[in-house]
């Protein structure tokens, strides 16, 4: 496999508190790759230690074969790697069009371009130009979290980075989000999802890893691996998931 971004012995700290010990993941073009693990297994940590968020070695994160590790998260998204962040950090105050438009226009002064528009986008998630006037705030979490991928998105990633898209929303809104990967796939974009949900990140994915304290413990191609694996992996030995 060819790594479009890969990250090798990655250690990222709080200060004094060490979250990761010597992450290995590697993420191909076009390819989806999901990162489950328990709360605290650090997999937040890890997007935000390749978003440049946090302090880390140069070499430790690599993307399209050049070392971006430590790189400010500005400059990260100009390489081409976008996040939708926990809890999805709109701009309240400001309506869906206008949220999106921050993107459409950032996008522009990074000189990146790409398939995404704002009309590509309303076909993705039509809600969006539905409710193009509103404030964001008045949206439901589910078509928030739809107009944070789009933002996402209009940022013309290669790599698109997504931490816990589904929590707290209904299975219809769930599936529904889900059913964007493969589009946003098509458009040649590899996608990283942490998840909680184990039976959606295997169902959703090519290949799962999953982090226990700082280190993978499992990685594996998501339609051939075994609960028991997975369970083992999650919990450390000798526990199986439901
Ligand atoms: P969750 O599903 O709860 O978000 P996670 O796998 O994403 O879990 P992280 O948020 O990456 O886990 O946290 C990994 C470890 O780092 C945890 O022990 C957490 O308490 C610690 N941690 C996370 N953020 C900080 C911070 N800002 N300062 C100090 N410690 C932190």
């Amino acid at each position: 496999m060819t790594a479009l971004l890969s990250t090798h012995g990655l250690v990222a700290r709080y200060g004094d508190f060490q979250a990761l010990y010597g992450v290995d993941v590697e993420v191909a073009a076009g390819e989806a790759v999901a990162l489950i693990g328990a709360n605290g297994a650090g997999k937040s940590t890890f997007l935000r230690a390749v978003m440049g968020l946090l302090r880390v070695e140069p070499d430790m994160v690599r993307f399209d074969g050049r070392p971006i590790g430590g790189t400010p998260a500005d400059r990260v998204v100009r390489e081409g790697i976008a996040i939708v962040p926990e809890g999805r950090r709109l701009f309240t105050g400001m309506s869906v069009e206008d949220n999106l438009r921050v993107a459409v226009d950032q996008a522009a002064r990074m000189g990146r371009s790409g398939g995404w528009t704002m009309a590509r986008l309303h076909q993705l998630f039509p809600i969006l130009k539905e409710k193009a006037r509103v404030p964001v705030q008045s949206l439901s979490g589910g078509q928030q979290q739809m107009v944070a991928i789009g933002r996402a998105l209009l940022c013309q990633p290669r790599v698109l980075l997504c931490d816990e898209i589904s929590l707290g929303l209904a299975p219809k809104v769930i599936r529904e989000i889900y059913a964007a990967l493969p589009e946003i796939r098509a458009q040649g974009a590899a996608v990283v999802v942490v998840e909680q949900d184990v039976g959606l990140a295997r169902s959703a994915t090519d290949r799962l890893y999953c982090m226990l304290e700082g280190r993978v413990t499992l990685a594996a191609r998501s339609a051939d691996v075994t609960r028991e694996q997975i369970g083992a992996a999650y919990f450390g030995a000798g526990h199986a998931v439901a």
